[in-house]
């Protein structure tokens, strides 16, 4: 069987690293959560004061960003790092996701990210996650999935996961981000948001998630079994 790339797209909250993380287990294949870079990158920029309008102190900041994932045996998956400190928690923390999308806007930022993005994708056997990753990233990617949910179902399950760290958190609060999140993905001028011509829509509402990843490995097999 031939080595693939597999990716994975679509909004806020849809499942898309969940399945990604199923998928690269199932196959043996290298998962990269590209959401967790970009957040990184803004926690960088919250703690440095960076101005994003300002070009020049984005380029020197870039500078001194390194990113590394780092594999955690006890959760069966990676962590990701900045400049070598583990970031896992205060990447998903509200001033992260708050300003996550606005950083994601600068063409610098998206160069910077997108060019290691492709470096980590060259021997392929990956699973990657994120929004432009079958338009820009890997416009060439053997299987893409664009992955849509209901609004509802997705505030949800978000609810369910940042409810146990932050009890005073609420679902229209949720559903707020999530919206401008997705507005803003989609809009950016820079590799928006959007369902790559040859991706396949997979609609996980009503579905449980062993059913998308038969569904998913379904499809990975026959890819993988192209000529
Ligand atoms: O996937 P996650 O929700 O962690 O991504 C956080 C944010 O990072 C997204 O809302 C989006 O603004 C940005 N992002 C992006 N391109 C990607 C992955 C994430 O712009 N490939």
């Amino acid at each position: 069987m031939k080595k693939i790339i597999i990716a994975i797209d679509g909004f806020s909250s849809c499942g898309k690293s969940t399945l990604a993380k199923q998928l690269a287990k199932e196959l043996n294949y290298v998962f990269i959560d590209t959401g967790a870079m970009y957040r990184a990158i803004t926690l960088f920029f919250l703690r440095n004061n960076i101005d994003t309008n300002n070009t020049e102190q984005i380029n020197n900041a870039l500078k001194n960003i390194s990113l590394t994932f780092k594999y955690n045996i006890q959760k069966g998956s990676s962590d990701m790092y900045l400049n070598n400190e583990n970031v896992e928690l205060q990447i998903r923390d509200m001033p992260v996701t708050q300003n996550v999308s606005l950083v994601s806007t600068i063409k610098e930022v998206r160069e910077f990210a997108v060019a290691q993005q492709q470096q980590m994708g060259k021997e392929k056997g990956i699973v990657m996650d994120g929004r432009d990753i079958g338009t820009t990233v890997f416009p060439d990617a053997e299987l893409k999935i664009f992955v849509t949910s209901n609004i509802d179902v997705r505030v949800d399950r978000r609810y369910k996961e940042l409810v146990i760290t932050n009890p005073t958190i609420t679902k229209e609060a949720i559903k707020e981000n999530l919206l401008e999140r997705d507005r803003i993905d989609s809009s950016r001028a820079v590799s928006p948001l959007k369902k790559a011509d040859d991706a396949i829509e997979l609609d996980n509402s009503f579905i449980t998630r062993e059913e998308q990843l038969a569904i998913a490995l379904q499809w990975a097999k026959e890819k993988m079994n192209e000529e």
